[in-house]
């Protein structure tokens, strides 16, 4: 049986337009429902077909749902979900797919006091944003962590947890505050260095930005995927997560001051040391999947 009969989803962006793609695929006679609060968003899902219904207001996008999924910046998640309270059906299960858990947990639980909510975060994503930059594929082979409240009952966590399943996602369940110190580590903290390599590449003035764009293929150019991604997004995960991202922030400071005296005083052993482990960690990421083992992430070649 299908864990969820009538789906909304609220920011039909890359992520709410790939679980609507997703649902269309895995689960076809789910009923979908929309709400976007750009009205452009809106009206290219209406012409995209992305969903059964683009409501105008988010209210009448919850209405009869089973299941709503919040799809917005992390910063959005408390007012949104206070938008619709009085329109949210008192079994529906409220989630969402923000990239830092325990701040949007108690915003979701602010907003709506009685509601059961079972928060989630697919770690799978590009550097694209909008409606057209989803697809169905893109949580396949991906984890879905699934961040139960203290108060979320065990049923409706299965039912979340199959729900990121059928979109092929694997699942694992996970606290809140643990959740974002992992994701601080594995996500926010290289997306905070790509912003900040890139933005002193385009700063200096020693080497023309022409030289930087031209020569990016020594590494620069895989940091300005990650630099390319959304403003919005990551401006919010990172006042959002403040605690986590400072915290291994502090650690990395601390870990690039020793790389860097052991280069002033020519340590090779240590920086040679350092590299072997971090190959290592490459191919464990490759051995599970997480990426392609084609050189230069499969980029194509002639
Ligand atoms: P996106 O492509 O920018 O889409 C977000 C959409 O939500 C936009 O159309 C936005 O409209 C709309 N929106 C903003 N506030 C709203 C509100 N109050 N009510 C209804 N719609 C609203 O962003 P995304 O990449 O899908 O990210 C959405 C969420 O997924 C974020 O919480 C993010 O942390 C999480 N996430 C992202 C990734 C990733 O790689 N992108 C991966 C995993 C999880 P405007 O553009 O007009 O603001």
């Amino acid at each position: 049986m299908l864990p969820f009969a009538r789906v909304a989803i609220v920011g039909l962006g890359l992520i709410g337009s790939s679980i609507a793609r997703g649902v269309r695929a895995a689960m076809p006679t789910v009923r979908l429902t929309g709400y976007d609060a750009d009205l452009d968003v809106r009206a290219t899902a209406e012409r995209i077909e992305l969903v059964d219904d683009v409501a105008d207001t988010p209210g009448a996008a919850v209405i009869d749902a089973d299941l709503v999924i919040f799809c917005i910046p992390v910063g959005a998640m408390g007012a949104a979900a206070a938008e619709l309270a009085h329109d949210l059906p008192a079994d529906a299960i409220v989630s969402d797919v923000g990239s830092c858990k325990a701040e949007v947990a108690r915003a979701l639980r602010e907003a709506l006091p009685a509601a059961t909510i079972v928060p989630a975060h697919p770690v799978a994503g590009t550097e694209q944003s909008g409606p057209e930059a989803g697809f169905a594929s893109l949580f396949h082979h991906r984890w879905c962590i699934v961040t139960p409240l203290a108060d979320s009952p065990g049923a409706a966590v299965e039912r979340v947890a199959e729900f990121w399943r059928r979109l092929g996602a694997q699942v694992e369940l996970m606290a809140p505050e643990h959740h974002d110190r992992v994701l601080a580590v594995t996500s926010h903290l290289p997306h905070l260095i790509a912003y900040t390599i890139v933005g002193t590449a385009s700063d200096l003035e020693e080497v023309t930005r022409s030289e930087v764009i031209k020569y990016s293929a020594g590494g620069f150019r895989d940091f300005t995927r990650i630099a390319a991604s959304d403003p919005t997004m990551w401006r919010d995960v990172f006042l959002t997560n403040r605690e986590a991202v400072l915290e291994m922030l502090q650690r990395f400071s601390e870990d690039l001051s020793h790389l860097s005296r052991a280069i002033r005083w020519g340590k090779g052993d240590e920086l040679f040391d350092l590299f072997t482990r971090t190959r290592a960690v490459r191919r464990s990421i490759v051995e599970q999947g997480q990426d392609s083992a084609a050189a230069d992430f499969g980029r194509a070649h002639d």
